[in-house]
């Protein structure tokens, strides 16, 4: 236990933009917040290496025996079309065109995603709030920020004002945007917007009549900004500061530019120690996109309904596929490169199998200290799981060159060696033994036997155990068929 006091870990910061020690704010415990997914469609696969990302984050954390509090939110109201404050909002979009209630958008949508990500061996989060749970968090820090003369009202909607908080504050900080070049580049508003410069951002909108998502404020009926409901929410359960804020690469700028803006504004400090983002997955090289058709779903993988693959993948071997790049790497996704983790997948797994048989020996001849070590340095590099997974390669090499007797191992060591490889393999990667959870081979093997005990029986004239065996079948609902070329069954 408490791992991390051994093993320094370096987190690279999207603020510094440097690889530094991991400090957390209280010993032991580390409050992580991961920005969720806006519940209007099917999860993009890009986002689920996202939140993959995330999961070993949290795993590795965790491991080195961290009090880990992990908040990854579902956005169900608020996130908007465009993010210049325009358009409808997607949910209700969605719900629009499927002429259904907007919840019953968020809930299919909700499940699919918790369906997925559990497919793939993500752990869940320790609270998962939603926007429309926290209005009341919400409209109290857009009353914050407004009394501190950081907003204003136009018409029944709030906005950020980005150009008196750039005056004592950066807007930029994150992003390494700057605003005077953005306000130079800007176009000239057309007369429609309210806002007083095209960098501000919406705390509150009026709702439109048509809108159904909608909630009573001091200002309008209207509905909270995108941006200020992982301001409420991280705040509320992790605090005006905690360690680490996570999420893809495109929320750098503006979502997460826009919470600090908040946080600073509302309690007079910046949010997050460390800032971390993962990057993007292509599709053939290309960006991913419904509307070119270069997209795949998670399912359509596992299934092998698409155009992308030669055959499906299991969720493990996609798992496998993403964590063999680092977090911070861009990653492609292409049959080719699905059909060679399959091979590095199973031969990792075999090796793990091979590890309840070995021989021990009084000796051992590897130097399982250092492999270990080399390991929590991959992970403890910022979280290089590439590296990992080349040193679990080479544990792979050792336990075949002990099974074949070229190597040694002591018993106590081989306790050892099963415990760390167990541990990178299934605890901290979260990859899954599929073999494990495929019984139909043993299932198949039982009742051939079976099949033969009911025919000798049968040559025994025993009618007795001969019927046993087939009513006790069908009892299971494993029905026998007996026919020319010999008895058949049906598993129903
Ligand atoms: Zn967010």
């Amino acid at each position: 236990m408490d791992l991390y006091k051994k093993t320094p870990l370096k987190i690279y910061n999207s603020l510094s933009k440097e690889k530094e020690l991991f400090t957390p704010i209280h010993e032991g415990k580390v409050g992580m917040y991961v920005c969720g997914p806006t519940v209007y469609s099917n999860v993009h696969l890009g986002n689920v290496r996202t939140f993959m990302s995330f999961d070993m984050v949290f795993r590795y954390l965790k491991y080195l025996g961290y009090k880990v509090r992990y908040v990854r939110n579902i956005t169900d109201a608020g996130h908007l079309e465009n993010d210049a404050d325009v358009g409808e909002d997607r949910i209700a979009k969605k719900a629009r065109l499927e002429e259904i209630e907007p919840m019953e958008v968020v809930q299919r949508y909700t499940v699919d995603f918790h369906e997925i990500l559990k497919k793939f061996n993500n752990l869940p989060p320790s609270i998962e709030p939603t926007a429309t749970g926290h209005i009341v968090e919400q409209l109290e820090i857009i009353k914050d920020i407004l009394d501190k003369g950081f907003a204003y009202v136009v018409n029944g909607s709030v906005y950020f004002d980005v150009l008196k908080y750039n005056e004592s504050e950066n807007y930029g900080v994150l992003s390494g945007r700057n605003i005077e070049d953005s306000i130079h580049n800007t176009r000239v508003l057309d007369g429609q917007s309210e806002k007083k410069n095209p960098q501000d951002f919406a705390l509150w909108k009026k709702a439109s009549p048509e809108h159904i998502m909608r909630w009573p404020s001091p200002w309008s009926d209207g509905f909270p900004g995108w941006h200020l409901e992982c301001t409420a929410m991280s705040t509320k359960y992790l605090g005006e500061n905690f360690d680490i804020h996570g999420g893809g690469m495109d929320l750098k700028f503006p979502h997460h530019e826009c919470e600090i803006a908040q946080s600073n504004c509302a309690n007079g400090k910046a949010p997050v120690n460390y800032w971390m983002h993962a990057n993007m997955l292509t599709l053939n090289g290309q960006k991913m996109a419904k509307s070119t058709g270069n997209n795949i779903l998670p399912g359509e993988i596992f299934s092998g309904e698409n155009t992308i693959l030669n055959k499906p993948f299991s969720p493990s071997v996609t798992r496998f596929f993403m964590l063999q790049a680092h977090y911070r790497s861009n990653l492609d996704f292409s049959n080719a490169a699905l059909e060679a983790s399959e091979k590095g997948y199973n031969k990792l797994m075999q090796g793990v199998a091979l590890l309840s048989s070995l021989k021990t020996s009084k000796q051992t001849s590897i130097d399982l200290e250092s492999w270990i070590k080399s390991c929590h340095d991959a992970m403890n590099d910022d979280f290089n799981t590439p590296v990992l997974i080349a040193h679990l390669f080479e544990a792979v090499k050792h336990i075949n060159l002990i099974n074949d007797g070229n190597e040694t191992i002591s018993a106590s060591d081989l306790v050892l060696f099963t415990e760390m490889v167990n541990a990178f393999v299934f605890d901290v990667l979260g990859l899954l033994d599929e073999s494990v959870n495929d019984n139909s081979d043993k299932l198949n093997g039982t009742i051939a036997l079976l099949i033969q005990l009911r025919k000798e029986a049968r040559e025994n004239k025993n009618w007795a155990l001969s019927d046993q065996i087939r009513d006790e079948l069908l009892a299971l609902e494993i029905q026998l068929k007996d026919g020319k070329e010999g008895t058949t069954y049906t598993i129903n």
